[in-house]
């Protein structure tokens, strides 16, 4: 069973959905409900070190279509990133892709996605899954933060933590 993570965006806490172990930001109101990062619980480090960088996560979640054995991790951010996002570095496989949320034309969001392959068993698929999470961040922590904060900036996008632009959490992109 996948276990489901919240991160508050301000100081990195995180909790299981079924913990109720708010921090003291939410609780204080210094962030909403829907400023939280939501996030599958190998990816909760990866979400952090996303925010750390100036990037804004809105949820990384691993999404295994049905009948279909060719899951994805997905990492959607609250921001359109084509300008000033480092894909060249990217890990092998990594590619960034835009959603644009129904009924609201004007706002695009950026995905970065990797399809895994094929695979036969769970087990390989554990494999495969840790091997892509630990090459996606062992480039996110190879990234320079201030080049990438300044970058992000430079290209119009926010870098502050929990300040909201994007859909609200859990909405279906
Ligand atoms: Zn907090």
């Amino acid at each position: 069973m996948d276990v489901m993570f919240e991160i508050c965006p301000l100081c990195h806490h995180a909790w299981s959905e079924s913990d109720n172990d708010f921090c003291s930001c939410l609780r204080k109101g210094r962030i909403n409900d829907m400023d939280l990062v939501y996030a599958h619980e190998s990816l909760v480090n990866v979400a952090r070190k996303l925010m750390d960088k100036g990037f804004q996560v809105h949820s990384c979640k691993i999404e295994k279509a049905p009948g279909y054995s060719r899951p994805a991790v997905k990492i959607y951010f609250r921001e359109y990133y084509d300008a000033g996002f480092p894909v060249g570095n990217m890990p092998p496989d990594w590619h960034l892709e835009s959603r644009i949320l129904s009924g609201d034309d004007s706002r695009r969001y950026s995905v970065l996605v990797d399809y895994l392959q094929f695979y036969d068993d769970d087990e390989e698929l554990e494999h495969e899954l840790a091997l892509t999470i630990s090459n996606l961040e062992t480039w996110v922590d190879g990234l320079d933060k201030e080049g990438i904060r300044a970058m992000l900036i430079l290209a119009g996008k926010s870098v502050a933590p929990g300040k909201r632009r994007g859909p609200k959490r859990r909405q279906p992109l």
